[in-house]
């Protein structure tokens, strides 16, 4: 028992919280700082902490500014990172689980992104594809903020005339895709716990 005890204590380092905190750490513990990733992220010019200082962050453990930032909400794990940082670290992985204990914590920062997602893939569970105007009506709804689709309503007048966006209402689809969700939402599960919903936390995205 006492074994057990002090490896659990070994294996977070100082500043380090948490076991999913610890997982990340290690991910990029190789890292050596050479700003690669930040060179190479297209997202870059939009993030508050650039990938090379969050790495840092994760790195000292500093979890509170990891999770103030948006730096990983605003990953579209386009990879390009990954490809190019000398020491091969699986980046794109790492942001993936900063999205996910983001979402398994409820952090406010990641509100936005984790209603976005989850309304994204509810209208693929429900028709095997993404209906727009579904997709923002469940976004909003989510969001629970009246004014917010005001925001969105020159574009939206704007991509209906152009006839890329049908007016649908929310409907309960065909459900085909049921099973597959149903089966990604007990993977996660098992590896990650039960507190996220399958596939809100933008892997594929
Ligand atoms: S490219 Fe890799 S080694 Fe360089 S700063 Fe980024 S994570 Fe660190
Ligand atoms: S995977 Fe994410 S962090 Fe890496 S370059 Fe692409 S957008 Fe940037």
């Amino acid at each position: 028992m006492e074994a057990t005890v002090h490896q659990q204590q070994s294996s977070v380092l100082p500043g380090s919280h948490s076991p999913e905190m610890e997982e990340i750490r290690q991910m990029v513990q190789a890292c050596i700082q050479c700003g690669t990733c930040t060179g190479s992220c297209a997202n870059e010019f939009a993030m508050d902490l650039t990938p090379r200082k969050l790495w840092r962050m994760v790195l000292m453990g500093r979890e509170e500014e990891i999770f103030a930032s948006r730096t990983f909400c605003l990953c579209s794990a386009c990879y390009y990172c990954t490809l190019r940082c000398p020491r091969g670290l699986p980046l794109t992985e790492a942001m993936y689980r900063l999205k996910q204990v983001a979402a398994q914590r409820k952090v406010k920062a990641y509100r936005a992104s984790e209603a976005f997602y989850s309304s994204f893939l509810e209208s693929v569970r429900r028709h095997g594809r993404v209906r727009e105007s579904e997709f923002m009506t469940l976004y909003f709804k989510a969001m629970k903020n009246p004014l917010l689709p005001f925001r969105f309503a020159s574009l939206g007048l704007k991509l209906m005339a152009k006839g890329k966006v049908d007016f649908k209402l929310p409907g309960k689809g065909n459900l085909r895709l049921a099973s597959l969700f149903q089966r990604v939402a007990e993977i996660e599960s098992q590896r990650f716990g039960n507190q996220v919903k399958p596939g809100t936390t933008g892997k594929n995205h």
